[in-house]
């Protein structure tokens, strides 16, 4: 539950990604282990359910087969126990969450917390009429912007390529999903301020030099944030409670996981990928062609639950639901 935590926080404070921790099914969890616990995100251009990182239980299973035994805590004369063991892992595929998560059709958007730059500085206004020394003063003006941004502890990157125009490279860094971008020319020097861009939402705001140290950092935070909550809010109202199976596959097929009250049958879980396989019922939806008819899986049983009601039955079967779990298409 300690690594599993960490994980959350991982993805949630870092990578500005929403995720769910709760615990897989009898058929989801690692064979052999006690249980398993698990975060599971959300793509919203597909819908479907991925699974972030997992922290498996194993008890003493494993330490038996491998003869693996400690010193009996109560006591030395006492014979030795079976060590109780544990296994977690977090992948590269949180990277590839997060890239799915926050890009749009510019390029990626990374969120400040974990982009190599947080910055880059471009000058702007430099023309065929710009003379000598005022291209120099534009130059040198970034210049020294960068080494009081760095200074500052703000991961700061430059683009002085002359070969290039200032939209071209704007085009170039959107791309790349560096979270600001930082326009200084002439008019800009004359004003003691900068135009910052933000990546994830276009916004300009002129901030005045003298204050830079302190706005910046601000504006970077304020992105981490908005990032977080934009990918929160497509997961929370993508996230729907079901309870009977009428309306289990058309809300699935409408871009969405369900939380459903579910009996704990492992049979239940297969008959309900089976039953929720996409069938051509005339119903109008964006094929995904990687999982043109894939079924829902359980996701996770999520530790915060909504209460079920009195003599709840499980969503597929008869029998009595013990908790709401998580289900969708997934990857
Ligand atoms: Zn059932």
């Amino acid at each position: 539950m300690y690594i599993l935590e960490l994980y959350r926080r991982v993805y949630e404070e870092l990578l500005a990604v929403p995720v769910v921790p709760g615990t897989k099914t009898e058929n989801e969890k690692f064979a052999g282990g006690k249980y398993t616990t698990s975060v599971e995100g959300y793509i919203p251009a597909t819908g479907r359910g991925i699974q972030g990182a997992t922290s498996h239980h194993l008890g003493q299973n494993f330490s038996k087969m491998f003869q693996i035994s400690v010193e009996n805590p109560e006591g030395k004369d006492k014979p030795k126990v079976f060590a109780n063991q544990t296994s977690w892992g977090i992948s590269t595929r949180s990277i590839g969450v997060m890239v799915m998560i926050h890009s749009d059709n510019k390029g990626l958007v990374i969120p400040p917390k974990v982009s190599q730059f947080q910055v880059v500085v471009i000058p702007v206004g430099v023309t065929a009429k710009t003379s000598k020394e005022e291209k120099e003063n534009i130059y040198e003006s970034c210049k020294s912007l960068e080494k009081q941004l760095k200074e500052a502890g703000i991961r700061t990157t430059s683009d002085y390529r002359e070969n290039y125009s200032p939209g071209w490279k704007f085009s170039n860094w959107e791309l790349k999903g560096l979270p600001v971008r930082l326009e200084l020319g002439p008019k800009d020097i004359a004003n003691g301020s900068v135009l910052a861009v933000r990546r994830d939402n276009g916004a300009k705001v002129s901030i005045k030099l003298s204050e830079i140290e302190t706005k910046l950092p601000e504006l970077l935070d304020d992105i981490q944030k908005s990032l977080f909550l934009a990918a929160k809010k497509k997961f929370d109202t993508h996230r729907v409670i079901v309870d009977e199976w009428k309306d289990f596959v058309h809300v699935l097929n409408q871009k969405n996981v369900i939380l459903a009250p579910w009996c704990g049958v492992p049979e239940c879980e297969d008959n309900i990928k089976k039953e929720s396989a996409r069938k051509d019922d005339g119903e109008e939806f964006e094929v995904d062609e990687k999982a043109p008819s894939m079924g829902a899986k359980s996701l996770c049983t999520p530790f915060e639950q909504p209460k079920l009601k009195p003599g709840q039955k499980c969503v597929l079967c008869d029998k009595p639901a013990v908790n709401y779990t998580l289900f969708g298409r997934s990857y």
